[in-house]
């Protein structure tokens, strides 16, 4: 279950620390606006535009994209209930066409999938892949209506 809050600090020392302003604000005023989705981070234009900033964007990147499509989908795994039988992974569109042997009940060998089953339990590694999840929006529910002991919950 992703329940992590966003650090302003962490955010901070992230980006550029330059205070150029052209998000309109300092850089600690927009890490703690990030922090609160106030704003998102295309509104930095330097730590998009220049090369030497590109390994804090992706790391900030990784900090947020697990958070936003907590959000944005609204699907949350209970791993405390999972008994991991491995019927979400499944049954998810996106695992299915990121590997078609899920749904003939193999195991997922990459790490492309919404849902991997790990030590007995179900995790889930890429949210940001669910249908729920902006660009396509759809009002997919496979996964929830899937597992049969409710450790997961659409919103
Ligand atoms: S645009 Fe980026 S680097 Fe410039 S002040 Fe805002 S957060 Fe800092
Ligand atoms: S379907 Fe439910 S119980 Fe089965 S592995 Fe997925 S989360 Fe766990
Ligand atoms: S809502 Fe649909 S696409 Fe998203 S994780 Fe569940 S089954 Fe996969």
């Amino acid at each position: 279950m992703v329940d992590k809050k966003l650090n302003p600090m962490q955010l901070y020392k992230l980006l550029p620390q330059t205070n150029c302003k052209q998000c309109g604000m300092t850089c600690m005023a927009f890490a703690t606006r990030l922090a609160l989705r106030e704003v998102e981070l295309k509104d930095c234009p330097p730590l998009h535009e220049n090369p030497q900033y590109a390994t804090q964007l992706a790391t900030i990147n990784e900090l947020i994209t697990p958070l936003l499509a907590a959000e944005e989908t609204g699907v949350k795994l209970d791993d405390t209930m999972c008994t991991g039988c491995g019927n979400c992974v499944v049954v998810c569109p996106v695992d299915a066409s990121a590997e078609p042997d899920t749904a003939s009940g193999k195991a997922a060998r990459s790490t492309d999938t919404v849902f991997r089953v790990e030590n007995g339990t179900a995790k889930i590694i890429n949210l940001e892949k669910c249908r729920r999840f902006p660009p396509d929006r759809m009002n997919c529910r496979v996964c929830e209506q899937g597992c049969y002991v409710k450790a997961i919950e659409i919103w």
